[in-house]
């Protein structure tokens, strides 16, 4: 490869969110991309019928129409070797003790060493803690079989899923943690069709950004979480005291949304993982450990309120609308339905349960213990209780006079706060969102 050129030559490790997302959007932006992955299905399923394995607003669109430009492989050997550009966005899920795995990480690594034959800029797109990218150029460098130049680059990720397409294509930045000017000159190239704001720093200051970050949203999302806690016991109304907050630019109106705590495969792992790597460099995070006790407590809040109204859930029907963690993605991974489900299922109660689009992944874990319903009616037919959980467009838009028509006794939880208060008054027993006052019927 002539380090400085224009035409680049990507291969991508992994295609989960972050990396079928990645790719996707670098091929509409003209490159060549080849992606790997270790899971056999995957990699079938991608080349034949030319649909995205998970769900991603635009994501089967833009995968058809680059299609000329996506490969996808198991045979990392001859994606890596030629490659001008290794992106590797392989997970780093949490480790029993909060850290971060990147055994994935490493394992790629491996591969790489073994296969390149030029020169090569290996990019770090997984979040990793801060220090990785130097080990793993350390370890590259050691373990090469090529005499050609390897480089190591962090280069964060900040989509968010539900709008990952649109998060990668309109970047809010796009952050280059870099120590050489040549690799700095091809990851500009990569990110030449890109219209975002392009930060170049050190590597750990990258890798620091996106911790940074990350725990940041989740320190918001608590901190909202016990306002509201502290709104339902005082009589304040956690929307009228976010919307009022919202007004102040320092604040901002975004992620002020109380609820039953954050979930995804992201802020439960990066702020434990950050906290973990404070303790190791002898200085306590104390702030992001919060935010993370406040979001355990909160994910079962509901439980508790119900409490108020049963003792326990044996032998009860209870109506779960939304499973996965946000709405616009099929993602489980530390959803609450995840946590509050199999308590249900322990006490003995029936559960039957409505996802828009997480029903397929939930039927792989949860199998024929529940009941899976195509409709919100059917769901809350005959039920004694019923959980809402994720804010999708199905659930807010329903008609809630349907509640008290269809369910055997009208208790709503919501922990999203789909619902206007006035909306409900007529329509329930009782209605308990979060931050708000209880509604009973009249
Ligand atoms: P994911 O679990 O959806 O996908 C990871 C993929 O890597 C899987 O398909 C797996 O089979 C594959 N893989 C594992 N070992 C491999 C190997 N040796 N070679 C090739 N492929 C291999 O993960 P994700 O959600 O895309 O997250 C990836 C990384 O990006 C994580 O570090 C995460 O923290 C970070 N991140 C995620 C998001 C998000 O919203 N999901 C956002 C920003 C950053």
């Amino acid at each position: 490869m002539d380090m400085g050129g224009n035409c680049v030559k990507i291969a991508i490790a992994g295609t989960g969110y972050v990396g079928l997302v990645t790719a996707v959007c670098l091929a509409e932006k003209g490159h060549n991309v080849i992606c790997v992955d270790v899971d056999k299905n995957k990699i079938e399923y991608l080349n034949n019928g030319g649909n995205a394995p998970i769900y991603e607003e635009d994501l089967d669109n833009l995968m058809k129409k680059n299609r000329r430009n996506l490969a996808f492989t198991t045979d990392y050997k001859s994606a890596y070797q030629d490659a001008d550009v290794i992106f590797i966005g392989v997970g780093t899920p949490e480790k029993k003790d909060g850290s971060a795995n990147l055994s994935y990480v490493f394992e790629v690594a491996k591969q790489i060493a073994d296969s390149v034959i030029n020169n090569c800029v290996v990019v770090i797109k997984s979040t990793v803690p801060i220090g990785t990218n130097e080990k793993i150029e350390k370890f590259l460098l050691e373990n090469k079989k090529t005499n050609g130049d390897i480089y190591v680059v962090s280069n964060p990720e900040f989509l968010a899923q539900g709008t990952a397409v649109n998060d990668t294509l309109n970047a809010s930045r796009i952050i280059i943690g870099v120590e050489e000017e040549k690799p700095k000159k091809i990851m500009l190239d990569v990110y030449a069709g890109f219209d975002a704001p392009k930060l170049v720093t050190n590597r750990r200051s990258a890798e620091m950004i996106k911790y940074a970050s990350n725990d940041f949203l989740a320190l918001k999302i608590s901190y909202v979480n016990e306002i509201a806690n502290l709104c339902e016991k005082i009589g304040a109304d956690i929307e009228d005291v976010t919307r009022g907050m919202g007004y102040d630019s320092r604040i901002g109106s975004k992620f002020l949304m109380a609820g039953i705590g954050y979930g995804g495969s992201c802020f439960p792992k990066d702020t434990k993982a950050l906290y973990w790597l404070s303790n190791f460099h002898d200085y306590e995070l104390k702030t992001v450990k919060a935010a993370i006790e406040v979001n355990e407590n909160q994910k079962l809040k509901l439980i508790k309120k119900a409490k108020k109204y049963y003792n326990s859930f044996e032998n009860l029907t209870i109506a779960v609308l939304g499973l996965t963690f946000k709405p616009g993605t099929d993602d489980l991974r530390e959803a609450p339905s995840m946590i509050n489900i199999p308590i249900f299922l322990e006490d003995g109660a029936n559960v039957k349960v409505y996802d828009p689009i997480g029903e397929k992944n939930f039927r792989k874990i949860f199998k024929d213990e529940i009941i899976y319903c195509k409709t919100i009616e059917e769901t809350i037919k005959e039920a004694d209780i019923c959980f809402i959980f994720t804010e999708w467009k199905e659930i807010e838009e329903f008609d809630v006079a349907k509640f008290s028509i269809l369910m055997r006794r009208a208790v709503i939880l919501d922990g999203r706060n789909c619902f206007k208060l006035e909306q409900m008054q007529n329509n329930c027993e009782v209605y308990e969102s979060i931050g708000r006052r209880i509604i009973y019927r009249k």
